[in-house]
């Protein structure tokens, strides 16, 4: 990529200003809420003010992130605005006319999907880093800041939900070497994963528990559903979807999982995929308009439940390729399964 900074550029254009904006991407999960506040721990370490901004919730097992308690809505002038995770400024949790009207000087742009785009001033991709967070540790040893624990809590959040809880192929050593000196810092790995995975509101559980009756199996491919009324039964939110497409990819000779959350407006889905890695969900998320990882990565999609799954998971059996040929999508909606190898 041509437009990109190194590390040392990006500490440089820090260093030369004062106040920040940090944002990530609406309807924020682990990584975009954990790196947001470690960035804005390692700026104030580093002299400078910044603000978190999210105009979406912060779901409330991320609400025991330090410094989640200074998040606001509201966008607010500064020398330079930060986003993270997204691949264009309408992907970020903040109000646009705000925004427009704040008139931020520099756009900087830090991004670790294989779909990032350079669309801010400067821009630091990397496609291979299994989480921002990661980058975000990278660019606190660089600046030669010590992590203090409330920034190590929010860099572990963050590293623990990009990598399925250390699952997903993005694991490396250095994931782990990561996590190490995390924990040295004085993370306390189990509080933070009973706090992010063991603490949700009933709503939550009985919403997955319909979920789960919903599954269907077709082949390497299983994909599930639940419509507003079922949402409504249980009293779930939207953020009470959030997590349910990791539960269909545990079933045994399942490769690809889809998870359907019908929204308010008419015929339309927001979709969750997930992968073992055979299949490379993120080029399935880009078909449809959205994007992501090789095992999570999600889109919104229009039709019936019914024209939906049937595209979908016709896109999923396509992508799949067992003898490790190079796959080809097909742009055939409804075929229930075409493989090209
Ligand atoms: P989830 O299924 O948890 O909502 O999303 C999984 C992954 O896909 C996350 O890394 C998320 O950033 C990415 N993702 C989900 N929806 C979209 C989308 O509409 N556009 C893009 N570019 N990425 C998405
Ligand atoms: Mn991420």
């Amino acid at each position: 990529m041509k437009n990109q900074i190194s590390i040392s550029a990006l500490l440089e254009l820090l260093r030369e200003r004062d106040s920040f904006v940090i944002s990530s991407h609406i309807r924020p999960d682990g990584d975009a809420i954990g790196s947001a506040l470690a960035l804005q721990h390692l700026l104030e370490a580093m002299g400078k003010r910044a603000t978190v901004v999210f105009v979406d919730p912060i779901p409330p097992n991320f609400e025991f992130l330090p410094g989640v308690e200074r998040v606001t809505s509201r966008f607010s002038k500064a020398d330079a605005t930060i986003f993270l995770e997204c691949d264009s400024i309408d992907r970020g949790s903040i109000d646009r006319s705000e925004f427009e009207a704040a008139r931020p000087a520099l756009t900087i742009n830090i991004d670790h999907h294989r779909s990032g785009r350079e669309f801010a001033d400067f821009n630091w991709i990397d496609p291979e880093a299994a989480a921002v967070g990661s980058m975000i540790f990278d660019l606190a040893v660089a600046a030669g800041v010590t992590i203090t624990r409330p920034m190590a809590d929010c860099l572990y959040a963050a590293i623990l939900t990009d990598t399925g809880s250390f699952n997903y192929a993005s694991t490396s050593a250095t994931t782990f070497a990561m996590a190490e000196q995390l924990l040295r810092c004085g993370v306390n790995a189990s509080r933070i994963a009973a706090a992010i995975y063991a603490s949700n509101p009933a709503s939550k559980v009985r919403l997955l528990g319909i979920a789960l009756t919903n599954i269907q199996i077709d082949g390497v491919i299983s994909w599930s559903y639940v419509t507003l009324e079922e949402m409504a039964r249980v009293g779930a939110s939207v953020e009470d979807c959030e997590g349910v497409a990791n539960h269909l990819i545990g079933i045994s000779g399942v490769e690809a999982a889809a998870f359907l959350r019908e929204e308010s407006e008419p015929d339309q889905f927001r979709l969750s995929l997930r992968s073992r890695g055979t299949i490379d969900v993120s080029i399935v998320a880009e078909h449809f308009g959205g994007g992501g990882h090789r095992n999570a990565s999600g889109c919104s999609v229009e039709g019936s439940l019914a024209e939906a799954t049937g595209r979908i998971v016709a896109q999923l059996h396509a992508a799949y390729s067992p003898i490790g040929a190079e796959a080809v999508l097909v742009d055939t909606p409804t075929q229930p399964s075409i493989l090209i190898a």
